[in-house]
C-alpha cells in the first residue's frame, strides 16, 4: 500500500500565491485520487508491496501514470515553504551562474519553458547524465526519475495546480511560484 505522504506545512502556508482551497483540492483530491487509484491497480499484482520509486521505473500505462502523478505531486510540495530562503546560495548559486550567467536569467527561461509547455505536464531542473543543469518539460506523468535525471525543482502545470486562483493565466502562476519555491531544500537534492 502506498499511502499520501503529509504535506510539510498547512494548507493555507502557500497563500497568496497558492490559495488553500487549490492546495485542499490539489492535495486531498488529485494527489489523493493517485495514491488511492494505484493501490487499486497493485492490489493483486507483482507491484503491490514494491515502493513507490520501484513501481515508477518499472511499470508501464495507467499504473505508472499513476504512479509517477504520486511521487511528481509529492517532490512538487516538498520544494515549497512558507518562508522560503528565496534564491540559493551555495553550490546550486554558481551552477546556475555558471549555466546561464545569473538566477534571473534562469527563472526567466524555466518560466518561459513552463509557458510554453502545451497542454498538461510538468517543468523540472535537473541535472542531466553529463553533470550539467538543464531545464526540460515533461507531458502528462512523465517524470525525470525514468530517465536517469537527477530532479532538483519541479512545476506541476497541469491546469488543476492554477485554475481555482489564476483561470488559464499560467504566466500568473509562474510568477506566484517562484515566491514559495524553498532554495534551502532545493539545493539540499544536490
Ligand atoms: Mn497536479
Amino acid at each position: 500500500m502506498i499511502t499520501l505522504p503529509k504535506l510539510p506545512y498547512e494548507m493555507n502556508a502557500l497563500e497568496p500565491h497558492i490559495s488553500a482551497k487549490t492546495v485542499e483540492f490539489h492535495y486531498t483530491k488529485h494527489h489523493q485520487g493517485y495514491v488511492n487509484k494505484l493501490n487499486s491497480l497493485t492490489e493483486g499484482t507483482p507491484f503491490a508491496g514494491k515502493s513507490l520509486e520501484d513501481i515508477v521505473k518499472n511499470s508501464e500505462g495507467a499504473m505508472f501514470n499513476n504512479a509517477a502523478q504520486v511521487w511528481n505531486h509529492t517532490f512538487y510540495w516538498e520544494g515549497f515553504s512558507a518562508n522560503p530562503q528565496e534564491h540559493p546560495l551555495e553550490e546550486l548559486a554558481e551552477m546556475i551562474n555558471e549555466k546561464w550567467g545569473s538566477f534571473d536569467k534562469f527563472k526567466e527561461e524555466f518560466t518561459n519553458a513552463a509557458i510554453g509547455l502545451f497542454g498538461s505536464g510538468w517543468l523540472w531542473l535537473v541535472i542531466d547524465k553529463n553533470k550539467e543543469l538543464k531545464i526540460t518539460g515533461t507531458s502528462n506523468a512523465a517524470t525525470p526519475l525514468t530517465t536517469g535525471e537527477k530532479p532538483l525543482l519541479t512545476c506541476d502545470v497541469w491546469e488543476h495546480a492554477y485554475y481555482l486562483d489564476y483561470q488559464n493565466l499560467r504566466t500568473n502562476y509562474l510568477n506566484h511560484f517562484w515566491e514559495i519555491v524553498d532554495w534551502k531544500k532545493i539545493e539540499g537534492r544536490l
